[in-house]
């Protein structure tokens, strides 16, 4: 997934990981950035599967 303040390309794994320390006992719904910090919302699902079609035409160019 994508950071939307820094643009920093990322696993959504690794933005988990970097919320365990966080007050609701690590299980919020927020991705955090590793570059910037900042907590993005988890994608829905269908989100996610129209991003990926996007980057599959992309790489068609
Ligand atoms: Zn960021």
């Amino acid at each position: 997934m994508k950071c939307p303040l820094c643009g920093l390309e990322f696993r959504e794994q690794d933005g988990l990981e970097g919320c365990k320390g966080c007050a609701l006992s690590g299980t919020c719904s927020l991705i955090k950035c590793p570059n910037c910090g900042y907590e993005v919302p988890k994608e829905p699902g269908l989100i996610k599967f129209i991003r990926s079609l996007k980057r599959q035409k992309e790489i068609k160019k």
